[in-house]
């Protein structure tokens, strides 16, 4: 039977080991605080943002939107993060991506300063990821060391895959890997034989974006599986060939005309070591790693904790 590596519980692990953390800054100084930049309108973004609003809220971290109109320019965005860059009372600054064509994504990105730069996509973070030398760390690969060391998966002298080379989760992912003393591989589209690359590693991270594409002969039986893609299925056929012997799905599908999967076909779970489920396996993580992220930035304003 594979394990089901569960990012609900290690969600939940993480945000009650802040709440301590959080409570002795509101004593000493004041709650952490948290800006988030949300531009125009963009249904999934304005989800993303509302659970990041709520999660500040439940835990006690100050937390406040900006919701600029789409027709905001590079200028007017620069001058908000300027004006966010000077506030004492914000520790973390998040800028949703993406953001409108017109806007000079990464000269707002650049803009932040480090120390409140709790997406870790600030060049300053990017340096102290590879140096391995304190920093912010990107939220959804931070989150999968924490799962896997939560289940006390070993990391050190494995074999580990990373299908995927974004700036945001295959490399940062791979990077950590590196760090923990995994034998690490990037795999991308140009890979020439991904198969026979995955079913080499102890540890396959997928994040590729592609619904259901690492089937069960990606993998060795050993093999624990780490499923960052979120893809939503919406056509019949496609989820008939995807869940066709899982009953719940395709009742889900039925009831709300679409239903999520990851970038591991559903079959290859059932032969393996471990695995994440899609949804409730990475999802949950991102969000309380960046909690993590704005709490250690509020402790390095007030007296370096690390
Ligand atoms: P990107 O589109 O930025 O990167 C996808 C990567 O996958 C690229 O490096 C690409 O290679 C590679 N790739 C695509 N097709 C293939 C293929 N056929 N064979 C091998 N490699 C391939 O995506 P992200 O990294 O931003 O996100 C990946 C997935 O993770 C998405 O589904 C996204 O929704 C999800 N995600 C989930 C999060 C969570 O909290 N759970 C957070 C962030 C992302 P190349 O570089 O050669 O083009």
């Amino acid at each position: 039977m594979s394990r089901i590596l569960d990012g609900k519980r290690v969600r939940d692990a993480i945000l009650e080991s802040l709440k301590p953390r959080i409570a002795a800054l509101d004593e000493t100084q004041r709650p952490p605080g948290l800006a988030v930049v949300l531009v125009g309108e963009n249904p999934a973004s304005e989800i993303y943002v509302r659970s990041k609003v709520k999660a500040c809220q439940d835990l006690g971290i100050a937390s406040e939107k900006h919701l600029p109109t789409a027709d905001i320019s590079t200028e007017e965005m620069l001058f908000l993060i300027q004006s966010l860059n000077q506030r004492p009372d914000i520790d973390g600054i998040l800028v949703q991506l993406p953001l409108p064509a017109h806007i000079d994504e990464t000269q707002v990105l650049l803009s932040i300063d480090p120390s409140k730069d709790v997406d870790a996509f600030h060049p300053y973070s990017v340096a102290a990821l590879v140096a391995n030398s304190p920093g912010f760390r990107p939220c959804t690969p931070a989150g999968i060391m924490r799962l896997l060391d939560h289940y006390q998966i070993p990391v050190a002298g494995k074999r580990a895959v990373v299908v995927g080379r974004s700036d945001i989760v295959g490399k940062p992912m791979a990077l950590l890997l590196l760090h923990a003393n995994a034998t690490v591989t990037i795999c991308h589209s140009k890979t020439a034989d991904l198969a026979s690359e995955c079913r080499k590693a102890d540890i396959v991270v997928a994040a590729m974006g592609r619904a259901g594409f690492l089937t069960q002969d990606f993998f060795n039986p050993e093999a624990v599986i780490i499923d960052v893609g979120i893809n939503r299925l919406r056509d019949r056929p496609a989820v008939d060939r995807m869940f066709s012997s899982d009953v719940s799905k395709l009742t889900e599908f039925d009831k709300k005309g679409t239903v999520l999967v990851g970038d591991v076909h559903p079959a290859a779970f059932q032969n393996c070591a471990a695995f994440t489920p899609v949804p409730g396996g990475v999802g949950p993580l991102t969000i309380a790693m960046l909690m993590s992220n704005t709490v250690w930035a509020a402790e390095q304003r007030y007296g370096g904790q690390s």
